[in-house]
């Protein structure tokens, strides 16, 4: 491609509208992307051959994997999502549309129905199972808030793939192929990703994954070790348990001190001039096991920078539901809102629990059931013993950087992640709705047992932008660099520029893709342009090198240039392009 000739409308001032996504900033500064409206892009050719070659690898892992391509309409009669009950279910998210003659029709937010009734229509047998069929196709979802450019929009590019198989066995061999795919996929695009169990974060025997990629935008927050594979969303992460040895006394005796209108942690931290860490966190939960009880109060306590996990409370009280309580529910307990406390606590409260790691704390403070008041110098040790059995020490805090993973005791790290890709064993939640069956060896008549598997793949594109990028411009990995080199000479006609021509012929030739920076522009102007641009290698043609027979060749994410011998040159070049997409 010829500078002159190509349309890569770079603006020159950051987009206001995209100040905090690099991705969503970039992308449009670079001239990848334009938005059409709230949550709908047009991809621009740089756009689009990033775009292509996301997809690309995508479709040869899938292929690899055993999966078949196929391409379902975008445009769907309203009847399969009847069927399942989606139609009410996908609620204000779905786009809903009418045909002339009145009839319902929907954009896919995702394509379950639509292919578990062509399987429905052809399966029939045992022996033609299993089957794993995909495409990469636009989606619809009429978010909200569409934001972030590509990571958050209404219009996006997805591979979804779905399996069929005879029976459970089967559908979690399917799930175990597509994991081995998905790994391959987001390591050749070149994402620092982390497979985090999304139901139970427990280790193994899982049936649902998502594939995080590690990055300071995302929405996710994830916790992670520092050793072994562990990875959890917040929610659902463990951590080793805590020792509750008591640390020493203070020597002080514990103190009720006047706290007025000092209710949150960091207001009572500031006004006793001590750290949050030095303080205890007071929680009210209801908590019950059907969805119609009344429910109980539990009253938590967790260090003063700490949070109750609720999925970890919910698991020590026993109980199918919690919630917050409300001042009301407080009220009637006898307790004081703002200042609750374990000491002084009427009778009504029989439930109280202190987190693991600050049951053995001598030396906090903590409210005083009374309003305005905390209490200094309080030990938990002893709160417990007053508690008796009301009282339990267990972990229910929300696990974070710094707590020990359960599997093998190194520190957990916390990370924000995107969520590119999501796999899981569907079972026959569709298959039943749906009545589609098969008959096994014996001529019994059995469900399908499903299987699904999602890759953002525009989401991807603009995740790798989030994870490389620096003050000059995108720095794309060379599997998915809209080209891979820049030949950039330093005047646009003489010598130089014939070098360059030269050059750029030969490495179209032996298949890199090249951009010849012919524009009669200062050498800043097109240094500034290439790093914004990304193109990961950059060959300088200037007067001093050339007259030795040498060019200069920058990576984009090196430091320095190496002088490289003009003779050999497009063969170097072909060669560590060819390498770098094998990685
Ligand atoms: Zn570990």
């Amino acid at each position: 491609m010829r500078y002159t000739r190509a349309f890569f409308p770079t603006l020159r001032e950051d987009p206001a509208e995209a100040k905090k996504t690099p991705s969503h900033r970039l992308l449009l500064r670079a001239g990848y992307i334009r938005q059409v409206g709230a949550g709908i892009y047009e991809f621009l050719p740089l756009g689009l051959r990033v775009l292509r070659k996301v997809e690309s690898i995508v479709r040869e892992e899938m292929d690899r994997a055993g999966a078949q391509e196929v391409s379902l309409p975008a445009l769907l009669p309203a009847d399969l999502f009847k069927e399942t009950g989606r139609w009410d279910l996908f609620g204000s998210t779905l786009f809903r549309l009418h045909d002339q003659k009145k009839n319902d029709y929907h954009l896919g937010p995702t394509h379950e129905e639509v292919i578990t009734d062509l399987v429905r229509s052809v399966v029939k047998s045992y022996r033609q199972l299993p089957i794993n069929l995909y495409q990469i196709q636009w989606k619809y979802r009429d978010e909200a808030r569409p934001r972030a450019g590509l990571l958050r929009c209404r219009e996006f590019l997805m591979k979804d793939a779905y399996s069929f198989d005879a029976d459970e066995a089967g559908a979690l061999k399917s799930y175990a192929a597509m994991r081995e795919a998905y790994k391959a996929v987001f390591r050749r695009v070149g994402l620092d990703y982390r497979i985090v169990s999304a139901d139970s974060g427990a280790m193994g025997g899982s049936t649902s994954a998502e594939f995080q990629i590690l990055a300071e935008t995302g929405e996710d927050a994830i916790v992670v070790c520092s050793n072994c594979d562990y990875a959890a969303n917040v929610e659902a992460a463990v951590a080793r348990r805590s020792e509750t040895s008591a640390s020493a006394p203070s020597g002080q005796r514990h103190k009720m001190v006047a706290t007025p209108d000092k209710k949150t942690i960091e207001e009572v931290a500031a006004f006793l001039k001590v750290e949050t860490r030095a303080t205890v966190k007071a929680g009210a939960f209801m908590f019950g096991k059907g969805p119609g009880d009344a429910g109980a109060l539990a009253l938590t306590f967790v260090r003063g920078d700490r949070r109750v996990n609720e999925v970890a409370l919910a698991r020590e009280l026993g109980a199918n539901w919690v919630r917050m309580a409300e001042d009301h529910e407080l009220e009637k307990a006898g307790v004081v809102a703002g200042y609750v406390g374990p000491f002084e606590l009427p009778a009504s409260v029989s439930v109280v629990l202190v987190d693991g790691e600050i049951a053995g704390a001598q030396d906090m403070v903590i409210g005083a059931n009374k309003a305005g008041h905390h209490v200094t110098h309080a030990s938990m040790v002893v709160a417990l013993e007053k508690l008796g059995a009301r009282g339990k020490a267990c972990d229910i805090r929300a696990v974070g950087a710094g707590d020990l993973c359960a599997s093998c005791g190194a520190a957990l790290q916390e990370f924000k992640g995107i969520e590119g890709g999501h796999i899981f064993v569907l079972g026959t939640h569709y298959t039943k709705k749906m009545n589609v069956t098969f008959l096994d060896e014996k001529g019994t008549e059995n469900l399908i047992v499903m299987g699904c598997y999602g890759i953002g793949v525009s989401r991807l594109v603009a995740s790798a932008v989030e994870q490389r990028h620096d003050g000059d411009g995108i720095v794309w990995p060379m599997s998915i660099a809209p080209y891979h080199v820049i030949v950039t000479p330093l005047a646009a006609d003489g010598p130089m520029m014939e070098a360059a021509e030269k050059l750029y012929h030969s490495l179209v030739a032996m298949g890199v893709e090249a951009i010849l920076d012919d524009r009669d522009e200062r050498p800043g102007v097109k240094f500034k342009d290439a790093d914004l641009l990304g193109i990961p290698l950059r060959v300088t043609v200037g007067k001093k090198s050339l007259e030795q027979g040498k060019l200069e060749l920058k990576a984009r994410n090196a430091k320095d240039a190496e002088l490289i011998e003009l003779e050999t040159a497009a063969e170097q070049i072909a060669a560590r392009v060819k390498a770098a997409i094998a990685g």
